[in-house]
């Protein structure tokens, strides 16, 4: 670790490495996402901790000895917090996932508003702020990551543990109306304000953040307009920013470049005939406006019926919370949907869908972004939405288009340079294809190469810096705004 600086501890559910069972072993998996990447070196140099679930619920287990490789592999501690099987069912399955995911999306008709998952979030809560300051030390800075643990600060400070604490919101937060329809809601806001710093995605999310504060604490005032603001209520002061996240661009770039995935993205295009691919990624979840965007593929072909035969849609859909009947019925919909669709319009030769439920490798993904013409992000509503810019960055020919949801995160940073479209309209998403579809070779190539110099210069080490720079900092002058907004702003 280097002299003078203050050990930096990552609190989140899950830990960067996942316990998983097969057969009768149990492995140890790395964690590959970008936050991952961007935390290692800070954790390493400064001699950090990672504090978090480690995805396996058999008390007899001996979890550190298992993570002691990676641990000793990555050049910083990890500490796991225990959980049983209840615990996950309520405050993960429960709480997080069943009531703080679908309102914090707008989307409060999915919520089921338990009061024993409120408990049990409480509960573990808890259990993770004990680990917290079991682990650290006065000078360590604590960063706590999503929704999973909004009470880490408020818990600290109830067993008199006094640590500097910054907190990272990876989901949109939603505006007052929606979030008053929480049965917590009043204990989530204070629960928030007991953080040194609450981070979002876009400045969009802290204004809603901050009305909603002004709601329940007419008292506080706000200081200063830029990407991090001061809220003082009383004899308490924290702050709160705007701080997007964002990829490595150079791993998405270099990886599309490497012979064997150009290549690939070659033989793709070969594949498909050369007609003009349009392309879907996500997790299959309710809020990525799947269905929709079938829909709006179906609203393309019957409006535009000379693109028929002229492109393939292709949608690749990431397995994700298989166990839980809404997810279940939700793949059900989507192969019903692809199955109408490619039943109505295709013909010898072509099928307009090709539909893919599984996740791929890396470079295969990235080969997708470099062959697609059109990457078509629909999302209902996303905090940021990453594959949004990994797409950017991996279109090394920068000829694709970008055709955004205007309720994605990412579309305050890319709005002039992406089209912007609304997810529920299936004609306006319909025509936006149609254009992108003819749009010539120079005003693609101008709108892409805005679009990936700003993902290459906000990227994840970026977004590190400017999180931890905000963390540490005493003066809000370092913070000019970062995001153009098209809201309302605080
Ligand atoms: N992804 C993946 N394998 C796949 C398809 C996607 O690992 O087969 C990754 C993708 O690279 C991206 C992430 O899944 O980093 C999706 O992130 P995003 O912010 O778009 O949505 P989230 O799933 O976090 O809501």
């Amino acid at each position: 670790m280097e002299p003078g600086l203050r050990r930096l501890i990552v609190v989140s559910n899950r830990l960067p490495a996942a316990l998983k069972k097969e057969g009768d072993q149990w492995t140890v998996k790395p964690g590959a996402g970008g936050l991952v990447t961007a935390l290692a070196p800070v954790l390493r140099n400064r001699g950090g901790v990672w504090i978090g679930w480690s995805g396996a619920s058999d008390p007899n287990l001996d979890v550190e000895s298992l993570l002691e490789g990676f641990s000793a592999e990555a050049g910083y501690e990890l500490r796991t917090v225990p959980l049983t099987q209840e615990e996950i069912k309520g405050y993960y399955f429960g709480f997080s996932n069943e009531i703080i995911w679908p309102l914090f999306h707008d989307l409060q008709t999915r919520c089921r508003f338990d009061p024993q998952y409120w408990q049990s979030y409480l509960d573990v809560n808890f259990k993770f702020a004990e680990q917290v300051a079991r682990h650290t030390s006065a000078d360590d800075y604590i960063w706590v990551h999503d929704y999973h643990l909004i009470h880490q600060a408020f818990f600290l400070k109830s067993m008199g543990v006094k640590r500097n604490t910054g907190f990272f919101l990876h989901i949109p937060f939603p505006t007052p109306d929606i979030f008053m329809k929480l049965p917590w809601r009043w204990k989530i806001i204070q629960a928030m304000t007991e953080f040194d710093l609450v981070g979002f995605q876009t400045m969009q999310d802290r204004a809603n953040f901050i009305r909603c504060v002004q709601h329940f604490m007419p008292e506080c005032e706000v200081e200063g307009d830029g990407a991090v603001i001061t809220v003082r209520c009383g004899t308490r002061e924290f702050r709160a920013g705007a701080f997007p996240i964002s990829i490595d661009f150079n791993q998405f770039a270099d990886l599309a470049q490497r012979e064997d995935v150009v290549q690939r993205t070659f033989a793709l295009r070969e594949a498909l005939k050369h007609r003009k691919i349009i392309l879907g990624v996500d997790r299959l979840d309710y809020t990525k406006g799947i269905p929709e965007r079938i829909l709006a593929i179906r609203q393309l072909l019957k409006r535009f019926p000379d693109l028929k035969g002229r492109i393939n849609f292709v949608q690749i859909a990431v397995p994700s919370r298989e166990d839980v009947e809404e997810y279940k019925e939700l793949r059900d919909e989507i192969d019903l949907l692809v199955g109408r669709v490619n039943g109505e319009f295709s013909f010898p030769g072509w099928v307009p869908i090709h539909y893919h439920y599984r996740s791929f490798p890396h470079d295969e993904l990235v080969a997708y972004y470099a062959a697609a013409d059109i990457a078509l992000v629909t999302p209902l509503r996303d905090g940021m939405n990453l594959v949004a810019k990994e797409y950017c960055a991996a279109n090394i020919s920068e000829t694709g288009v970008l055709i955004l949801s205007e309720f994605a995160g990412a579309a305050a940073q890319m709005q002039d340079h992406a089209y912007l479209v609304n997810p529920y309209d299936l004609e306006g998403v319909a025509r936006a294809v149609n254009r992108a579809f003819h749009w010539d070779k120079r005003e693609r190539k101008e709108m892409m190469s805005e679009l990936r110099q700003q993902v290459r210069s906000d990227n994840i080490f970026w977004w590190v810096d400017s999180f931890l720079q905000a963390g540490f900092s005493k003066n809000l002058d370092d913070f000019p705004p970062i995001d153009t907004v098209r809201f309302e702003k605080v």
